[in-house]
């Protein structure tokens, strides 16, 4: 810790004001399996200024929760909003659609409301996906790889779609106990809410 003279420090608030005031970058909480938030078909979402700020919400979150993709459902928002950092700077999309599937790769997957459970999933190995981004501009993006397996993971949570639904019954069943220590959890949380 500094000691500031007077002046300097009201320039500093001044100048950190909007992350004080908590215009953006808040942690929010991720809502588990077994929550009702992660099994609704999200609605899609006019741009405006409060998705921006939940974009960037979710960024934070994201990045404090060591994920690579966050869909709005799970912080317990039922918006078409999704972020993803593949370790690239990230790219935000506001109700994205994907537009044409190619290939096939089956790898190990894990999601933040599933914490420390991983299942093997195929999926297409390359996407195009349309959508609006941060700004409010309509992008096209084609991607493949763990970018391509990112942007399906995300827009399938906001189809109420999740990595369990989308494994092999031998892995759902393995990872069964873990599968309902997590729903008796999100339920206790849902009564105390
Ligand atoms: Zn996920």
């Amino acid at each position: 810790m500094a000691i500031i003279p007077a002046k300097a420090a009201a320039l500093l608030i001044i100048l950190s004001g909007p992350d004080l005031c908590g215009a953006g970058n808040n942690i929010m909480k991720i809502f588990k399996y077994g929550s009702e938030v992660l099994r609704k078909k999200a609605e899609k979402v006019v741009w405006s200024e409060d998705i921006r700020k939940l974009i960037a919400d979710m960024f934070r979150t994201m990045r404090e929760g060591n994920g690579v993709g966050l869909a709005a459902p799970q912080v317990g928002r039922s918006a078409r909003v999704i972020v993803i950092d593949i370790g690239d700077g990230g790219v935000a999309l506001v109700n994205p659609e994907i537009v044409k599937k190619k290939g096939k790769e089956t790898c190990v997957e894990g999601c933040l409301s599933f914490p420390g459970i991983e299942f093997e999933i195929e999926r297409a190995g390359e996407v195009d996906v349309k959508g609006l981004n941060d700004e409010g501009r309509e992008v096209h993006i084609t991607a493949c790889g763990l970018f391509a397996r990112a942007l399906q993971h995300e827009i399938d949570h906001l189809d109420g779609v999740l990595i369990v639904d989308r494994t092999s019954f031998l892995s759902r069943k393995l990872a069964s106990s873990k599968l309902k220590k997590l729903i008796k959890e999100s339920k206790k949380n849902e009564m105390l809410s």
